[in-house]
């Protein structure tokens, strides 16, 4: 017979924000801080993992793009077994944890194994990318709509992004910069003009902080001429124009 504890552990999903550690909500910081044991992606930043306390064991489960040290069956696996051994643990993700964080099938797996679950939110790159560039993603003169995609390039083609982007939405893209130039390809063929704004966001709230902007024709050229490295996300709409006076003009308008 398996030798169970009295107690099982807890599974806290806690998304660690886009990186820098004043992002983090006051849950994540406390229960970081308190952690026995944390298992956390390769987006987490190193000023947040610092903050564990000097006895917490750090445990990586790097995803890098087909890179992956740790297949996802095996990172639920081992979340579950050690709840199950009576730790408290601490899944720390970059951004939040149930946007692109594979935060659902750990929730899925914990609860098939009885294992209780905490989900704790982060602020999602997205989010953090458009504060630290001052691209608002909604303007009551110019964005209505905001949408969040993935865009790595497995499935890219089957995905069906019509009407997500153009006049008067906005639309931002995770994991896009591999497929960068086949993005602006697949938005001009479904009818979005080729001189609609796009900006780049790489290291969003990091001090290695890179915006850089183009119309999204040159989005491809754009990326590899700038050698933009990941993480990066890219946002198409009008908000992402670096004409603040145009936006400004057009608020004025509108608030009249
Ligand atoms: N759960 C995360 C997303 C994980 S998917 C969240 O909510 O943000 C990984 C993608 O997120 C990256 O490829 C990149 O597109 C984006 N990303 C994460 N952190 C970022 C950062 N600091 N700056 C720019 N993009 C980031």
């Amino acid at each position: 017979m398996e030798n169970s504890p009295a107690t099982t552990g807890t599974v806290y999903l806690v998304g660690a924000g886009p990186g820098d550690p004043d992002l983090l909500t006051l849950r994540a910081a406390r229960l970081i801080m308190q952690a026995g044991l944390i298992v956390h992606d390769g987006l987490v930043s190193e000023d947040i993992l610092a903050m564990a306390g000097p006895k917490a064991r750090l445990v990586s489960v790097a995803k890098r793009r087909s890179r992956h040290t740790m297949a996802q069956h095996a990172i639920n696996d081992l979340l579950v077994a050690e709840a199950r051994a009576g730790k408290q643990v601490v899944r720390l993700k970059g951004g939040d944890p149930f946007v692109f964080g594979r935060g659902g099938e750990e929730a899925e797996a914990c609860h098939a194994a009885g294992v209780p679950v905490e989900v704790v939110p982060g602020i999602t790159s997205a989010l953090g990318a458009a504060a630290a560039a001052q691209i608002p993603l909604t303007h009551r003169a110019s964005a209505s709509v905001v949408s969040f995609v993935a865009g790595q390039c497995k499935g890219l083609t089957e995905q069906d992004w019509s009407g997500l982007a153009g006049k008067g939405r906005t639309l931002v893209i995770y994991m896009g910069l591999a497929s960068a130039p086949l993005i602006a390809e697949k938005l001009i063929a479904d009818g979005l003009s080729p001189a609609m704004p796009v900006a780049v966001i790489e290291n969003a709230t990091s001090k290695a902080m890179r915006l850089l902007r183009a119309p999204i024709a040159q989005l491809g050229e754009l990326v590899n001429r700038e050698r933009v490295k990941s993480p990066a996300l890219i946002i198409v709409g009008e908000v992402a124009s670096d004409a603040e006076d145009e936006l400004h003009a057009l608020a004025m308008e509108y608030a009249q």
